[in-house]
């Protein structure tokens, strides 16, 4: 305000002296842009005050500057105040992740808190639902509690309430639909439902510079594998999915075989490194020409039989083989897995004729795929933008059920009290 009024001085001085000097008409001209861009345009420009006081009268630059002082004053009583941000309470429990997070219009993570559950579901190879139901239980509350004092807000500075109820575990997403249907009731907040899948594409959006559509979007996750027409992050339209293993799980199951830590893809993407990705010749079901599907029981049948023989009789080959050959398994396998996420991602993406490539859940974290995949980009004519969810939002999280949650929120998009689990819905 004080430099402005300092310009609005300076120009009037020299006016005064000079009415034709080009700083006071800059400093005029920008006074009456600022004038015209804030809120009201009254019609006075120096042109016009110029024209009806045809000698540059001390009143005609006294006329301007009362004007000028009045408006910039006034712009300031009515400056559109900062406007208030949408801070919405995202609750994930769809797998075997508690998780909570408070996220300010859609892209400002204020709190991200997981509780994993990998130590409890380790000895069994795979996520045991009844376990999973009941951490969910007992770590939801502290989990929700340390996201609102991460951010630092209350129930005040809360905008909506959004909860992922669909696709999941059912007895898992329970206790996050109950969890967010009570404090949306207790808080008198709007409740949000959420398609996790479309969520997990949201993570890629997180670091969104300008997307450009036509889009074709990935989720690979533990559970699902899908490709969508990508259109807005309201409502993607499905065009592929897995009809049987999803390929997070292959990673799991292959790393059970090569008896490799669980979880199974970071361990079979770091046996991988000092693998050769050539070694073996796993199978790349393609399923037919124009088919966006999936399939990946073929290929974990593959390395099952590799390492126990067609009859799966023989003894275990695993026991006895070294680092590398082991190496040489997991980076053959991924190196397949890769390929046939990144062709069938290439087919949909010339379908469509696709601009941008979202890529987001759990294997999104590997390198391999996003190495690939930002090949594939590259060397397309004309070359694609790859939008990859950052790593520590691959795998299940409450930052994008919360900034999912802002676009349905800006849309109106809210769900009532009756809000159920769904186990499906791609
Ligand atoms: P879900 O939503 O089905 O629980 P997530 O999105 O949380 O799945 O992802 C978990 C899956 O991601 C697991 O199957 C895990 O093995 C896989 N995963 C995690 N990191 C990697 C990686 N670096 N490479 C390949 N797969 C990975
Ligand atoms: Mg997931």
């Amino acid at each position: 305000m004080i430099a402005l009024l300092k310009c609005f001085y300076k120009s009037y001085q020299i006016n005064k002296i000079h009415p034709k000097n080009s700083f006071s008409r800059k400093v005029i001209f920008g006074l009456n842009k600022f004038k015209k861009g804030n809120f009201l345009n009254f019609g006075v420009s120096p042109r016009s005050v110029q024209r009806h006081n045809k000698k540059h009268t001390f009143r005609g630059y006294t006329a301007y500057a009362a004007i000028s002082l009045l408006l910039a004053l006034l712009s300031l009583t009515s400056a559109p105040m900062q406007t208030k941000a949408i801070n919405i309470l995202g609750i994930e429990t769809s797998c075997d992740e508690t998780a909570a997070a408070v996220v300010a219009d859609g892209r400002i993570v204020k709190s991200s808190i997981v509780a994993s559950q990998t130590k409890l579901h380790e000895k069994y190879g795979g996520i045991v639902p009844e376990i999973a139901s009941r951490a969910h239980i007992e770590k939801i509350y502290p989990v929700i509690t340390e996201a609102m004092e991460q951010a630092g807000v209350n129930k005040d500075n809360i905008d909506a309430i959004a909860v992922a109820n669909q696709p999941g575990l059912t007895i898992a997403l329970i206790v996050g639909v109950t969890a967010a249907k009570t404090l949306s009731l207790a808080w008198d907040k709007p409740l949000i439902a959420i398609n996790h899948l479309h969520a997990h594409l949201q993570s890629a959006m997180l670091a969104k510079e300008n997307l450009k559509l036509p889009a074709v979007a990935l989720v690979v996750s533990g559970g699902h594998t899908c490709l969508y027409d990508y259109h807005s992050p309201l409502e993607p339209k499905l065009l592929g999915s897995t009809i049987d293993d999803a390929a997070g799980e292959a990673f799991d199951k292959v790393a059970n075989i090569l008896k490799l830590s669980y979880p199974g893809g970071p361990s079979i993407e770091k046996a991988a490194k000092n693998g050769n990705p050539n070694a073996i010749k796993f199978p790349r079901s393609m399923l037919g020409r124009d088919s966006l599907d999936f399939s990946f029981s073929g290929i974990k049948t593959a390395v099952l039989y590799y390492c126990r023989g067609q009859d799966m009789k023989g003894e275990d080959k695993v026991d006895s083989m070294n680092e590398q050959e082991i190496a040489d398994i997991a980076a053959s396998f991924q190196a397949a897995v890769v390929d046939v996420l990144v062709k069938k991602t290439q087919r949909a993406t010339k379908n469509i004729g696709a601009k941008t490539i979202l890529l987001g859940g759990g294997v999104a974290a590997n390198s391999a795929l996003r190495d690939t995949l930002q090949k594939m980009c590259d060397n397309a004519v004309p070359p694609k933008k790859l939008l990859v969810a950052p790593k520590q939002y691959c795998t299940d999280n409450a930052v994008m059920v919360a900034s999912l949650g802002y676009h349905k929120f800006k849309a109106k998009l809210f769900a009532d009290l009756t809000l159920e689990p769904k186990a499906t819905g791609l």
